[in-house]
């Protein structure tokens, strides 16, 4: 791989990486499995060793994921609350190094014994599969439980740990007077499978897993319902500095002397060989645990040896997850569908003799694409093993050739489109097999319209079964026909009302003041999810901006590469598209970023201005602000480029630049004087990092 193509893989995967990120920790429902996920993020941390040019704080390698909730509220399930207060952690809470090899775990043993003089031990726990909590209890009360947020920031849930059964109020015995203490909110299976049968009885979409499951219902808007949800909470870090034990053990032996819910199954270990054999033990032990575990947690025992090792800007040095792989089972293959998907991407699902993995009955399996179903040389009748990842659908791993039934032949990919039958075309470098009949194929149409109204995009009240009446009826062909639909159009349709239509026409007429930045995401642009459509529309401000605007003004919107500029650029010169764009807006949507009620001043109007380093705020929030005043974020400096805002360590190539093309560079005290008062920023907290 030569230095442009690293390039283009890393921006690749940085997308991957941040899109699903937001799919598993906002919107609690992962579409990918967590090994495939933490293999793209290694794939990721070893490309930017190899080119550390390409470094950025910006990257998902830097940074934790976020649970923040979204600032349009937008949660996967109806009831959840989006308007959580955001407040700060005392101390960062970060994440973990993860492997799934035990030489890595020797590795981290080595680096450990290297760097202490003094003797230590290892504490080894279960990982807990479940959404994290930082609990503060001042006097014995409980006071506070912030979500893990960003890592800085989390959003208040205090009110719904409330009715968590096993979270104590108040505390007994000789407790700190005021402390913090962390852990995890688990779903137990029991709770699981009764919160997904109910969900299915009345048409909603069940959880991936526990763990979606728990995050989701954590940031329910009515905390009696999270109390009738059966969560459950495992407490298992005290931060060094909140108390004044010598070891981590000592801390969670005291915690749970006061009441607080912390879990037995720990254990310390000397060496190697006993955090091998407590691996080994609970491997398999875990399965007959009432809640999911996806790996075990190595910490360094003693808090001086903690200290020592400190920590990176995402995990503490001191610890390490060692993680399960996925659970398999091997059942024998029925029959294979092809299913044909919005972006007339053609699928193969398999249909499987029913069988137990994870807890759960599985009938159906994804085989991703034609590559996959040749390369594991698979056919109808082989038994197949099969995995349970972030999805719902679980995918086929391998076949065990030993049981091949005789005569088994190699299934054959469709050559036509099962939906509509045009030809399928694949084009150079493309996994997948689509169907380009666009306009004219039944699902991709009605693929296209059900993103659109999606809680995401336009919020319209409506799902597949009304979109599938609305199609078969002829009343709508691309999402602008919804806004010509009219009530009595609606009420000579099967099952309608007067007050189902007008609430249906309600939603359609609220869908106008939606957001530019949303209805763009709604488009359905191919790579352009919901952080990048934000982006572009806060940078170019309208519709026409963005039609207008070459492949190399594309490319300066932070975080937008070739790869998705081509794609909105290709978007945006299609006849059909400039179409149906005139039509949405002759209907009234939002095609101009309105200046928003947070919109602070225009004092940075015109200005492009480039990000690097660190601040007294988190990058994100930096560009919010820089957006608040009217100023426009590009991600690399250029002859447009109005400023460097420089923060502490800036990137050395993006100041030589300045240097060479005379662009000025401003620390965050000089850019805040620029807005008006020099308000804006928060005063900011000095974050102790441990
Ligand atoms: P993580 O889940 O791998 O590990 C860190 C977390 O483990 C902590 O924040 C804590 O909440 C939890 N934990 C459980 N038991 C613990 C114990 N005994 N001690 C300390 N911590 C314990 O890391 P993460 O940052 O929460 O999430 C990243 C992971 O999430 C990725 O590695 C990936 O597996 C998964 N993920 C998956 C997708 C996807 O699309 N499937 C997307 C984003 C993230």
């Amino acid at each position: 791989m030569d230095k442009t193509q690293a390039q283009a893989r890393i921006e690749q995967l940085r997308v991957i990486l941040q899109e699903n990120s937001r799919k598993y920790y906002v919107d609690n429902a992962p579409t990918m499995s967590d090994q495939e996920y933490d293999f793209l993020m290694h794939e990721l941390e070893d490309l930017e060793k190899a080119y550390p040019e390409f470094l950025s704080p910006d990257s998902p390698t830097q940074r934790v994921g976020s649970d923040l909730d979204s600032p349009f509220g937008a949660n996967a399930e109806p009831g959840t609350g989006g308007d959580f207060i955001k407040r700060p952690h005392r101390y960062p809470m970060l994440s973990l190094g993860n492997t799934y090899s035990i030489s890595e775990v020797e590795e981290f043993a080595a680096r450990a014994d290297k760097a202490l003089e003094e003797d230590f031990s290892y504490c080894c726990e279960l990982k807990f599969d479940g959404t994290a909590i930082c609990l503060t209890y001042e006097h014995g009360k409980l006071v506070r439980a912030l979500t893990r947020g960003d890592g800085v920031m989390g959003d208040d849930v205090t009110q719904n740990v409330r009715y968590i059964q096993n979270i104590p109020q108040q505390l007994n015995g000789d407790f700190p007077d005021d402390f913090e203490i962390r852990g995890e909110i688990l779903m137990p299976y029991s709770s699981f499978e009764a919160l997904n049968s109910e969900r299915e009885d009345i048409g909603e979409s069940p959880f991936a897993n526990p763990r979606n499951a728990a995050s989701g219902s954590l940031k329910l808007s009515n905390p009696e319902e999270v109390g009738r949800r059966g969560l459950w909470c495992t407490l298992y870090h005290i931060p060094a500095q909140s108390v004044p034990f010598t070891t981590h053990d000592e801390a969670l032996t005291r915690a749970a002397s006061w009441g607080l819910p912390v879990s037995a199954d720990r254990k310390l270990c000397r060496n190697i060989s006993e955090i091998k054999q407590y691996i080994d033990h609970w491997d398999k032990a875990r399965k007959d645990l009432p809640y999911a575990t996806d790996g075990i947690v190595i910490k360094i025992n003693e808090l001086a040896a903690q200290r020592a090792l400190g920590y990176t800007a995402k995990s503490p040095r001191w610890a390490v997850a060692y993680k399960f792989k996925a659970e398999q089972a091997c059942t024998p293959l029925l029959s294979i569908d092809f299913q044909v998907g919005r972006t007339g991407a053609v699928t193969p699902v398999a249909n499987l003799a029913p069988v137990q993995l994870g807890g759960t009955t599985v009938k159906r399996a994804t085989l991703v694409n034609a590559d996959q179903i040749a390369s594991l040389d698979i056919r109808v009748g082989d038994h197949v093993y099969v995995e349970k990842g972030g999805e719902i659908i679980p995918k086929i791993t391998g076949v065990n050739l030993e049981l091949r039934p005789d005569g088994a032949v190699p299934p054959e990919f469709p050559k036509f489109c099962p939906d509509c039958g045009a030809p399928l075309s694949r084009q150079d470098g493309e996994a997948k097999w689509f169907c380009p009949n666009t306009t004219g194929c039944p699902t991709q149409i009605k693929g296209r319209i059900l993103h659109f109204m999606g809680r995401h995009a336009m919020n319209i009240l409506a799902g597949e079964a009304t979109v599938d009446q609305l199609f078969e009826a002829g009343l709508v062909r691309t999402p602008s026909d919804l806004y010509h639909i009219n009530k009595y159009q609606l009420m000579s349709l099967e099952g309608w009302q007067d007050r189902s239509a007008q609430r249906f026409l309600d939603s359609l007429e609220k869908s106008r003041s939606v957001p530019f930045e949303r209805v763009l995401f709604a488009l359905g642009i191919r790579f352009v999810g919901e952080t990048t459509a934000r982006d572009v529309a806060r940078h170019f401000g309208n519709i026409e901006a963005v039609a207008n605007a070459g492949l190399e003004e594309l490319v300066e919107v932070a975080e937008v590469g070739e790869v998705i500029a081509g794609s909105i650029y290709n978007y945006m010169h299609l006849e059909a598209n400039i179409k149906e764009i005139s039509r949405l807006k002759e209907a009234g949507l939002q095609f101009t970023a309105s200046r928003s009620a947070e919109a602070l001043s225009d004092s940075l109007a015109g200005k492009t201005i480039v990000i690097s380093g660190n601040f007294s705020i988190s990058r994100d929030a930096m560009k919010e602000l820089i957006a608040s005043h009217g100023g426009k974020c590009a991600s690399g400096v250029s002859g447009n480029t109005s400023f460097l805002l420089a923060g502490t360590k800036p990137g050395p190539e993006k100041l030589q630049k300045c240097t060479k093309l005379g662009i000025p560079v401003v620390s965050e005290e000089e850019f805040r004087a620029m807005l008006p008062g020099g308000i804006g920023v928060e005063e900011s907290k000095e974050l102790t990092l441990f």
